[in-house]
């Protein structure tokens, strides 16, 4: 039987192609929206991935999500906590508001992804935990202050994690982009990409969502069973201090 793959925020940007690298890898796959762009949702009609609609930022939602994707589609073995928001402003100026936005959707919208979840792994003794984190969590980054502690966080959590999942078959990894050509980039003025953004990056160009993608298969497939607590940079060589 095929193993069952959740990818939160899968319908869209680095997601989508995460959710696609999976099907292709035999997993049967459930995505996960917001609603914020519902058209995206629409690219599983010819894939053959379910979508399914909540958002991660309340727990009540995410377990009964979660609850009607085991149902439907079977009990989850690989989750891809990858939704993710950035509200960026410098910190003199950034808003209560603006923090708990981004500390609800990619913080605690990992434990409300995972939690739920992990009982039924830790019975059946296998899982792939995956958190898509950022170069950003590593570094810090101005004006977001709020994006990179969440995304540092999120680092906190697989470590942890996998300490506790080693001895039942799971592993809790995360992967760490560097800037990568989807909408959430792309909505950086071009004028900024051009003149900041792509000449710090030694490969001289964004990565794709597909590059992303492929870490996470690798890092879900059995084989893998030894790399637990691990980061994965795929960032064009953007080193950091
Ligand atoms: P996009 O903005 O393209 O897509 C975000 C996805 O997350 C969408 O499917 C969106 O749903 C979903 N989402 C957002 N908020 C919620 C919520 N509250 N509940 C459920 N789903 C939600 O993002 P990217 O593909 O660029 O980023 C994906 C992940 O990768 C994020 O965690 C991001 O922080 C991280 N990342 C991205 C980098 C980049 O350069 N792009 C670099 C480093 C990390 P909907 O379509 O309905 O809005």
């Amino acid at each position: 039987m095929a193993r069952v793959a959740l990818v939160t925020g899968g319908t869209r940007g680095i997601g989508e192609a995460i959710s696609k690298a999976l099907k292709a890898e035999g997993y049967d796959v459930a995505a996960t929206y917001a609603g914020n762009d519902e058209k995206a949702a629409a690219f599983t009609d010819e894939t053959g991935i379910k979508t399914y609609k909540w958002n991660v930022a309340d727990y009540a939602e995410s377990k009964a999500g979660l609850e009607k994707v085991e149902a439907e589609v079977g009990p989850i073995d690989v989750v891809v906590a990858n939704a993710g928001i950035t509200r960026d402003a410098p910190f003199h100026k950034m808003s209560p508001e603006q923090w708990k936005e981004v500390v609800d959707t990619n913080l605690t919208g990992v434990f409300n992804t995972v939690h739920p979840v992990w009982p039924g792994m830790r019975e059946r003794k296998f899982g792939r935990v995956i958190v898509i984190s950022s170069i950003n969590g590593q570094k810090g980054q101005f004006g977001q202050v709020n994006y990179a502690a969440t995304k540092a966080g999120d680092l906190g959590i697989i470590k942890s994690l996998a300490q506790e999942g080693a001895r039942a078959g799971i592993t809790a990894n995360a992967v760490c982009p560097g800037y990568i050509g989807t909408e959430m980039v792309r909505a950086i003025p071009e004028e900024v990409l051009n003149s900041k953004i792509i000449p710090q990056i030694p490969a001289g160009r964004l990565g794709e969502p597909e590059e992303i993608a492929r870490c996470v298969t690798f890092l879900a497939s059995e084989n893998s069973g030894f790399i637990n607590g691990s980061t994965i940079s795929a960032n064009g060589a953007q080193f950091f201090v």
